[in-house]
């Protein structure tokens, strides 16, 4: 191979917006002949909405979608996005306060406080201050979880407020057979679902929809047009990733659901121990193992700093278009060479 017509083909991949952290990977990205993509970010475009709140019987949607968004405005999953988007901003300014009893966690330990509904009057005629958060923990993959304390005319109440995957909720001790029917209802329609409890009960249930990027089903027919397997990896529950990858053309039977994050890799290694020669897309915190694990990591430009530090490949546009792109850009150079 000739160092020039390897510079020549990552000088091209850099027009294109294709950034190759070396000449040598433009010979893996020829070899690979199964792609695996993660869901959302990549597939879809990430920027999840919230389209609804089901509440528990007895239970009030606004207080749901308020305490929900309390927590997850210090989260930084699309998830929370959408939930902390959905509730009214703070109309006081955003206070600080300690933490008294920092916890330990895989994720971010914050304390701030927020307000979900700022002063307002409650259904009730009494005032309602800011929430505020104390004692913020992020599982990745799984939820999150907050003390939000509330001022109700000079009383405070303070809830231990869990938000995320119904499972998870389970594991720590929460009832969820409340509103098993509504996760149920959503999954199966092709959203996703997450669960709100506080004081070890299910309150609610909030849906979330996240469209497929214009580009991605092209996209996947292009790859597939190329000679490669397309695969969908999620954490999602499996009506969400069967409804994206219908959407985009990929096969029930290449569809891997409710993949805890540590368990991306192991996806990725049963590939290969089946011979395939994998490249991975990606663009999440959680995405960062597979696409080092991966033959071919590729990481979406508008991704987290972590997927791209991760991969060989940086699609700069975060448009799965660049993926078949950098394909044939490697196929090309490489015949070139020989
Ligand atoms: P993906 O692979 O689709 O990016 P993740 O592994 O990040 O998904 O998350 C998997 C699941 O964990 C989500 O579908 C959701 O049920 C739950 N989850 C993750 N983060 C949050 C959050 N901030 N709030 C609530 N649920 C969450
Ligand atoms: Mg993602």
């Amino acid at each position: 191979a000739t160092p020039t017509a390897l510079l020549v083909g990552t000088g091209r991949g850099a027009q294109l917006g294709i950034l190759i952290k070396g000449p040598e990977i433009l010979e893996e990205t020829r070899r690979v002949d199964t792609v695996v993509l993660d869901k959302t970010g990549t597939v879809t475009a990430g920027r999840m909405a919230l389209v609804d709140v089901v509440p528990a019987a007895g239970e009030d949607a606004d207080e749901v979608r308020r305490l929900a968004a309390a927590v997850e405005r210090l989260a930084e999953h699309p998830i929370a996005r959408a939930i902390a988007e959905a509730a009214p901003e703070p109309d006081r300014p955003v206070t600080r306060a300690r933490s008294d009893n920092p916890t330990e966690s895989t994720g971010l330990d914050r304390t701030l406080a927020t307000g979900g509904s700022g002063v307002g009057v409650g259904a009730d005629g009494v005032g309602v201050g800011a929430d505020e958060v104390r004692e913020f923990r992020a599982d990745a993959g799984r939820g999150v979880s907050g003390v939000v304390r509330t001022a109700h005319s000079g009383v405070a109440l303070a809830r231990r407020v869990l938000v995320g995957r119904r499972g998870w909720l389970e594991e720590q001790g929460v009832r969820t057979d409340d509103v098993a029917a509504a996760v149920d209802a959503a999954e199966a329609d092709g959203a996703t679902a997450v669960v709100a409890a506080w004081d070890g009960r299910a309150r609610g249930v909030l849906v979330l929809r996240d469209p497929v990027k214009p580009t991605s089903t092209d996209a996947v027919r292009e790859l597939r047009a190329l000679g490669l397997r397309p695969v969908l990896l999620t954490g999602d529950n499996r009506g969400a990733a069967l409804a994206t990858a219908r959407a985009v053309g990929i096969a029930d039977a290449d569809v891997v659901a409710q993949v805890m994050p540590d368990e991306k890799v192991a996806a990725v290694e049963r590939l290969q121990a089946g011979g395939a020669r994998v490249a991975m897309v990606g663009d999440g915190v959680n995405d960062a193992a597979a696409l080092a694990t991966a033959d071919l990591g590729l990481a979406m430009g508008t991704g987290t700093d972590v997927a791209i530090e991760a991969a060989d490949l940086t699609l700069v546009r975060g448009d799965l278009a660049s993926a078949p792109q950098a394909i044939r850009l490697s196929r090309r150079t490489l015949r070139v060479i020989r």
